[in-house]
């Protein structure tokens, strides 16, 4: 008999859609969301002794990228997406049965929501389970990944006067740390690592309900050009 899993519930992200969204969770700390939950997990019951924790591991379906064929080898942006390994050396979304972890922040407990930051998780991402992050048992200060050995050097992010008021007014408007969002998740360098990009190139992404557009000054520099209402 095959197995079946279902979502527990969903989560409402600032990330709508997959550029710039972090590689990890943990990375853009300012990246916040509400994992919505659906009955019968909705009462308060199911994550009754959670306010106790303040991180969570989510386990959840990489619902936008599910493939009927797995695939063996990947190319993960971190080898600069010209190398492959094998798919369980990576992290990457294209895997069999399409399952992510995540280690993130509980910010609030409620009966059916949990509201969260660090996120690295789309909007409207389906959240299989959520269990609590046991410091002794998961945190592995020796533990060894000659792929990612540490988190990637953040880029400068340039704000002209303009850029940075409007990203503020929206930020005061949506009552969310706007400016710390997009310069945490730019400072990633959401570009695909092969891609030289000529400054006249334009790249856009949305958080929450503002698109945000930007170019790259000189290589391993981001300016931002305007945060706009989508
Ligand atoms: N921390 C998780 C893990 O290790 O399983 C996710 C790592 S994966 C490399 C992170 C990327 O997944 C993000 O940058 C985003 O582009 C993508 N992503 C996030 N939520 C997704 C979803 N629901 N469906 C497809 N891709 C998603």
């Amino acid at each position: 008999m095959p197995y079946s899993v279902s979502p527990i519930g969903f989560v409402r992200s600032c990330f709508k859609e997959k550029f710039a969204i972090p590689r990890q969770p943990q990375l853009a700390p300012a990246a916040r969301g509400v994992l919505e939950m659906l009955p019968p997990f909705d009462t308060g019951e199911a994550v009754q002794g959670l306010e106790q924790v303040s991180h969570v591991w989510l386990l959840f379906l990489f619902h936008r990228t599910l493939e009927s064929q797995p695939r063996l080898k990947v190319r993960p942006p971190r080898l600069g997406g010209n190398q492959s390994v094998g798919v369980f050396a990576s992290r990457a979304t294209h895997r069999p049965n399409g399952i992510g972890q995540s280690v993130v922040r509980l910010d609030k407990v409620e009966p059916g929501r949990l509201w969260l930051s660090g996120i690295d998780l789309l909007d409207g991402t389906p959240v299989l389970d959520i269990k609590p992050y046991v410091p002794y048992a998961d945190c592995i200060p020796a533990a060894v990944n000659g792929i990612a050995a540490s988190a990637p050097t953040p880029i400068a992010v340039d704000w002209p006067e303009r850029a940075l008021a409007q990203a503020r007014e929206h930020g005061l408007r949506l009552g969310e740390p706007l400016v710390e969002l997009i310069e945490q998740c730019l400072a990633q360098d959401p570009r695909p690592a092969y891609q030289i990009p000529p400054p006249e190139r334009r790249y856009g992404a949305r958080f929450w309900d503002v698109d945000v557009r930007w170019h790259y000054p000189e290589p391993g520099r981001i300016c931002v050009l305007e945060t706009v209402l989508a």
